[in-house]
């Protein structure tokens, strides 16, 4: 597409960024799952996007150069999965650097994170998302090379600041990197207020239909340091299957449609239980009672994500977790209409106890339940949440 740069995002995913043109006339994305690819007579490339499937494939490249031109970065490099992606950027630095992290974020990260850097000689220092004067402490200048923050975080949804964190990471001499998977780039353009590199779990909004598990990268700009990513994905064999690259470049097609329903819902959603007489507290950045808000109203246009937390008050008589764990288990056990399971980002609403998922080291309040709204008509799933908790 030409003049792809002028389009707005909701055209430009309409069009899965590309024209027919670009690919024999094929008006949905053709599939390539060759492994290899043929030289001509010349011993060059029939076609150029490269030789062997662990390197590139013809099926990513519409996509990534769609997700650059979203994010607003040079380039995009798809991986298969959100942790490979993750892996590729942490394996980037060199033993003996030091990163900066979050204390509350998605704990899948935090944990491998923990491990890999206590066994690869890396230093790490988790800050506080919601105490701004906590990141800045936690950096060593000089010393410090990558700074990983998530906003809204996982699964309080506290919002850092991206215009303050880029220029604490960037007075100390190191990269931003934003996990940016719960905003979408439909709600947050990282790049654009400052970060260096935007990761996604393409595995949730962006494909939206749970049935790929897939991660991306984004850059600001390709440097040595993004050839060493790059140079990992090839290297480690990170890469997406062409078959999972097709059904996230079918997900993407509906992105903007799906992350406005989805955002709406859960505003209205978080309006309507924030002060439920069963809750003693609704996480969502959307609501002005949320210590994030005031930053999101900044950082985030058209919505706040599709993302919130309820926290269920225990029944008379007893307010330990044990208690507390029981009461919000109780809710979740009877949905009727909103899905026990993990993960987020797709069509159908999930609910997810955080606390019995990630175990007795978990910081997550026995209280605490994850939604993750969905596509649906929000009157169906205020009711099942109102019949869930009325006998909580
Ligand atoms: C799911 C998730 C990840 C990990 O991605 P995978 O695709 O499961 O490897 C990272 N960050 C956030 C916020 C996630 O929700």
């Amino acid at each position: 597409m030409s003049d792809e740069r002028e389009l707005k995002p909701a055209t430009l995913l309409a069009h899965g960024g590309r024209r027919p043109e670009d690919d024999g006339g094929d008006v949905a994305p053709p599939l390539h799952p060759s492994t290899n690819y043929a030289r001509d007579e010349a011993y060059s490339l029939i076609n150029p996007a490269g030789s062997y499937s662990r390197d590139a494939n013809p099926t990513y490249l519409p996509v990534e150069r769609m997700l650059a031109r979203l994010e607003g970065g040079e380039e995009a490099l798809l991986f298969g999965s959100g942790m490979a992606a993750t892996a590729a950027v942490v394996q980037a630095l060199k033993p003996g650097d030091h990163i900066v992290g979050l204390k509350v974020m998605y704990w899948g990260i935090r944990g491998w994170l923990i491990d890999f850097c206590a066994d690869w000689g890396l230093g790490l220092d988790l800050a506080d998302a919601a105490d701004p004067q906590s990141l800045a402490q936690a950096i060593q200048p000089g010393r410090t090379k990558l700074v990983w923050i998530e906003s809204p975080c996982n699964p309080t949804w506290d919002v850092v600041d991206i215009v303050d964190a880029a220029r604490i990471a960037h007075q100390a001499g190191a990269r931003l990197a934003v996990d940016s998977t719960v905003a979408t780039p439909v709600h947050t353009r990282p790049i654009e207020l400052g970060a260096d590199m935007v990761m996604h779990s393409a595995t949730k909004s962006l494909n939206g239909h749970g049935d790929a598990v897939a991660g991306l990268l984004v850059t600001a700009r390709k440097d040595a340091f993004w050839d060493r990513v790059h140079a990992n994905r090839a290297n480690g064999g990170a890469v997406l299957g062409p078959f999972e690259t097709w059904l996230l470049h079918r997900g993407l097609r509906t992105l903007h449609l799906r992350v406005d329903r989805s955002s709406a819902n859960a505003l209205a959603i978080a309006r309507h239980f924030h002060d439920h007489p069963k809750l003693t507290a609704v996480l969502y950045p959307g609501l002005e009672s949320h210590p994030g808000h005031a930053i999101a109203k900044r950082q985030m246009q058209g919505g706040y994500g599709a993302m919130m937390s309820l926290r269920v008050k225990a029944a008379p008589g007893g307010a330990d977790a044990t208690a507390l764990g029981a009461a919000a288990l109780g809710v979740a056990a009877r949905c009727k209409l909103i899905v026990r399971a993990t993960s987020l980002g797709g069509t159908e609403s999930l609910i997810e106890h955080r606390a019995s998922v990630e175990g007795p080291t978990s910081p997550i309040p026995a209280d605490l339940l994850r939604l993750s709204i969905g596509i649906e008509d929000k009157d169906d799933l205020i009711a099942d949440l109102e019949q869930a908790l009325a006998a909580a």
